[in-house]
């Protein structure tokens, strides 16, 4: 018999495919990251992956939708800065690309003669900060502008206003794709897992593995299980707020116009519970701020296991909580009646009644806590080897995105040996 010898055939090897730069996150910080490195680089293959099936499904689309004008924030803080440049980069980005968006002003509006000092601390930081047409107004300039509101005086902030985030998001990954039909998002994966294998990462799903050269995490909530996961020594954790918000009915609607807010509690990283016009005409009052077992949870009795764990093993979190013991049962009290969150409103509207308000929605605020208990840090974002980790990315990181994006593209290119500059 002759001998005769066969070549295997060998099964077809799946041709593993790399990327230049893989992002974690779908938010509005992601999704301007993305935005900010496409088009000035319109070759890097770049993947973005949420584990959402939409994007903007957390902090992005849970928010306030407030344009912020850089008012608050210390000078020279990246706060500061970002704001500033991003707010300006927004609109723009909005009027070119049709997303809904009204630079309509707003007040902040001291009720008593104890707010005066931190309203007038605050207009100077205002100046400092570059904040273009602001005006100190008394309780008639309060009253030319929202008639219903009482103040004995304020701050008139020309350049606030109020957006679609979500539909801002989605269009600076449209725009991105459009750039390189070889970049890809995937919406529905978790990334769970961080695998370095020599030069190139790989990002595991419970589906797939994406591999990469670079990668950049915007995974707001999630931001410190992420930086961890990637090996950088991260003492602080992220802790969540939710933020409980009601509508005006609409026997309220006509009390507010645009845009009130109170003189904010400095010893508080939030801005306090404000009046919003939403882009869809609903008039919103809210956030209050109540410390939540669940980081994605939006009831008010969501619970996770891992998140309370997580958070109340840290002592950082024992700290906060005996730091500010009475602003936390107030919230929490407030949380669940209706006629204190109505109480807190009459302060600035005192004409408002338990018929002008019916529940909304809620949102929950990523803040990085730091082991003395602090949660009022600044914009933080860190390299480690072929990564960088946006750690914290609190309000106004919204308004900021296109900034904060643009930030990151130039770590990017002085980190990474990124190729094709456009410019
Ligand atoms: C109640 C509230 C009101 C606010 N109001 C304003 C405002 O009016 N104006 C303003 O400028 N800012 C405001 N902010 C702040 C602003 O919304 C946030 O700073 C901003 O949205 C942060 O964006 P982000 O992309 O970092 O986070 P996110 O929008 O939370 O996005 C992070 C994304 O990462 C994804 N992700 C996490 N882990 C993984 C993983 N392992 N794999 C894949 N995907 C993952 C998440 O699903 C999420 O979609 C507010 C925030 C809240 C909560």
């Amino acid at each position: 018999m002759q001998n005769r010898t066969f070549a295997r055939k060998l099964p077809d090897m799946p041709k593993i495919e790399i990327f230049d730069i893989a992002i974690v996150g779908g938010g509005i910080v992601g999704a301007a990251t993305f935005y900010k490195l496409q088009i000035k680089y319109p070759a890097l293959k770049i993947i973005l992956i949420e584990k959402e099936n939409i994007l903007a499904d957390h902090q992005t689309g849970h928010n306030s939708g407030v344009i912020h004008s850089g008012l608050y924030y210390p000078p020279g803080s990246l706060k500061a800065l970002n704001c500033v440049k991003g707010r300006k980069e927004l609109v723009a980005f909005a009027n070119e690309h049709q997303i809904d968006c009204d630079v309509c002003g707003k007040i902040v509006v001291a009720t008593n003669e104890s707010e005066l000092p931190m309203l007038e601390k605050i207009f100077k930081i205002g100046l400092e900060n570059g904040i273009e047409g602001i005006e100190m107004i008394d309780a008639e300039g309060i009253k030319r502008r929202e008639p219903f509101c009482q103040g004995i005086a304020g701050i008139w902030v020309p350049v606030a206003g109020i957006i679609d985030f979500r539909e801002a998001t989605k269009k600076m990954v449209e725009l991105a794709l459009n750039e390189n039909p070889e970049s890809k998002l995937i919406l529905g994966e978790e990334v769970v897992e961080i695998d370095p294998t020599g030069e190139i990462k790989a990002l595991k799903t419970r589906e797939n593995a994406y591999f990469s050269k670079h990668q950049i995490f915007c995974a707001g909530l999630q931001a410190d299980r992420m930086a961890r996961k990637d090996g950088v020594k991260l003492k602080e954790k992220v802790v969540g707020f939710r933020g409980d918000y009601y509508e005006l009915t609409d026997t309220g609607h006509h009390k507010v116009k645009n845009l009130i807010y109170p003189v904010p509690n400095p010893a508080f990283p939030f801005l306090g519970v404000h009046f919003t016009r939403m882009t869809n005409g609903e008039i919103e009052c809210g956030p209050n701020a109540v410390f939540t077992f669940k980081r994605e949870g939006y009831g008010k009795t969501d619970f996770s296991l891992k998140d309370s764990i997580d958070a109340l093993s840290y002592g950082g979190t024992w700290k906060l909580f005996f730091k500010n013991m009475k602003f936390g049962i107030n919230e929490y009290r407030r949380a669940f009646s209706k006629k204190l969150f109505l109480k807190t409103l009459q302060r600035l509207i005192p004409s408002l009644t338990m018929e002008d308000l019916k529940p909304g929605r809620a949102g929950v605020r990523a803040l990085l806590l730091r082991e003395d208990g602090d949660t009022r840090d600044d914009f933080r974002i860190e390299i480690k080897d072929t990564s960088i980790h946006v750690l914290n990315a609190p309000s106004p990181a919204a308004t900021a995105s296109l900034a904060i994006g643009g930030q990151i593209c130039d770590m990017a290119e002085k980190e990474f040996d990124l190729v094709g500059n456009k410019d």
